[in-house]
């Protein structure tokens, strides 16, 4: 996952004018931004009567055009994303940050994304302090005199919201990921208290349980594995397992797993 900063607000309070402000400056410091806009509009991206609207049109899905320096992809019946892993796996360059406007109801209660709330009357902001979950990067106005935060400081807290989710999710990919909350918090919130210095990795207890030992056998060949992504593996596994009906919470004895083709 990439660093993700939303802009929030209700319409017309200036949150296309701040993303496009926010891109530029990024895009000016050379970091490489994807946006990510969500409508409610049909739209027909393709002329009629152009090869591609006829493949689009005799039922071709996905139709991808390349033109000079530009590839145009054209999906039907897409389903709809319901996590930012699923607006992710839309983003096929590489890029470093990812701004994203809209899609509030993926994105406000995650705490992986950075928001930030646009409005032009005190009144609106209501609603969303009771429902974004932190962090928010600033509240954002355009028209009240003094309101919000200015630009030049939401860029400072924008640059270190990206600098500190880099190391963050390293922690993050360390944890197994299970959000089982054994540890109290999910696993984000674990790798930003192992970030502060709060926690250690150790304070996993999925990942510091020590009762089983793990082989893994490719081809009939064992696997060498260090010690540490075994133990991800072989906790990974018991954790998973251990939430499937028939199976006892307290594993004792040997699991198999067999994967052939
Ligand atoms: S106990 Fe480990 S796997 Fe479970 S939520 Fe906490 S950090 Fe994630």
């Amino acid at each position: 996952m990439h660093p993700t900063i939303c802009v929030l607000g209700k319409k017309d309070t200036g949150k296309t004018g701040l993303a496009e402000r926010i891109i530029a400056t990024l895009v000016n410091r050379k970091i490489r931004v994807a946006a990510v806009k969500h409508t409610t509009h049909k739209l027909e991206l393709d002329t009629k009567g152009t090869d591609s609207y006829r493949f689009q049109k005799s039922g071709a899905n996905p139709v991808i055009l390349f033109s000079s320096g530009r590839i145009t992809v054209y999906v039907n019946d897409y389903i709809k994303p319901v996590s930012i892993e699923d607006i992710e796996k839309n983003i096929i360059i590489p890029v470093d940050v990812v701004i994203i406007e809209g899609f509030s109801e993926i994105v406000q209660k995650d705490n992986r994304v950075g928001k930030i709330i646009c409005y032009t009357e005190s009144g609106q902001l209501k609603d969303y302090l009771n429902t974004v979950k932190p962090p928010i990067l600033g509240l954002y106005t355009y028209n009240i005199e003094g309101g919000g935060v200015e630009f030049s400081e939401l860029m400072k807290r924008v640059e270190q919201f990206i600098e500190e989710f880099k190391t963050v999710y390293e922690f993050y990919k360390l944890l197994p990921r299970l959000d089982c909350l054994k540890c109290g918090f999910n696993c984000f919130e674990m790798a930003e208290k192992i970030y502060k210095g709060e926690r250690n990795l150790t304070d996993c207890p999925v990942l510091s349980n020590d009762t089983f030992k793990i082989e893994i056998k490719v081809n009939g060949v064992k696997l060498p594995l260090k010690s540490f992504p075994a133990k991800i593996i072989r906790n990974t596994i018991i954790a998973l397992i251990s939430t499937l009906k028939q199976v006892d919470e307290n594993i004792n004895g040997k699991i198999t797993i067999n994967i052939e083709k």
